[in-house]
């Protein structure tokens, strides 16, 4: 059974990480698209408003399976039997990055294997960190989410606007 893993924060999944899931679901059996937790790292959403969004969007999708993990990404992948790893690139940036983290992975994951998909012309603008700053700044982001993430319930003083 061909397993990937897509990592990520999804803080907040975009239609930018859908369309990626999408276009790889045809290359395995199963995609689990996971939220690594650092415990380093601020988040604007919590990990369980984060979890529910991906099960809403995924709902459907009987070959993408949600999850969380703690540990090193190559020793999460082991555990489930996961022997690749989906990630996206939209620019230089992305593979600068992508480059040094997949050949760590492919050397601490025996052979763990990053796929790498071009992001699509129309999402490579997109990223979870500009839809933040979007959404502190009381802008628009219906372009950027998938429907199923909604904010309108959101207290949106907590993000201290000024
Ligand atoms: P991380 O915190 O690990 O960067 P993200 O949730 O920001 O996690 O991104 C997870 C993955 O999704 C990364 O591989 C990133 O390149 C990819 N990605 C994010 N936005 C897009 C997009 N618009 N098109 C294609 N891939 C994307």
């Amino acid at each position: 059974m061909k397993i990937a893993v897509f990592p990520g924060s999804f803080d907040p999944i975009t239609v930018g990480h859908v369309d990626l899931v999408e276009r790889a679901l045809p290359l395995f059996d199963k995609v689990v698209v996971a939220i690594g937790i650092n415990s380093q790292k601020q988040y604007l959403f919590s990990l369980e408003q984060r979890m529910e969004w991906l099960n809403a969007v995924f709902e459907h999708e009987e070959k993408v399976k949600v999850d969380s993990f703690k540990r090193l990404t190559a020793h999460y992948c082991k555990s489930i039997g996961a022997k690749f790893l989906l990630r996206g690139l939209r620019n230089a940036s992305d593979f600068d990055y992508e480059k040094t983290i997949s050949q760590l992975n492919n050397n601490i994951g025996d052979g763990l294997e990053t796929i790498f998909l071009i992001a699509q012309p129309g999402y490579s603008h997109i990223s979870s960190t500009i839809v933040r700053e979007i959404i502190k700044g009381g802008g628009n982001t219906t372009n950027f989410l998938p429907p199923q993430v909604k904010l309108d319930h959101l207290n949106f003083d907590k993000f201290e606007l000024s």
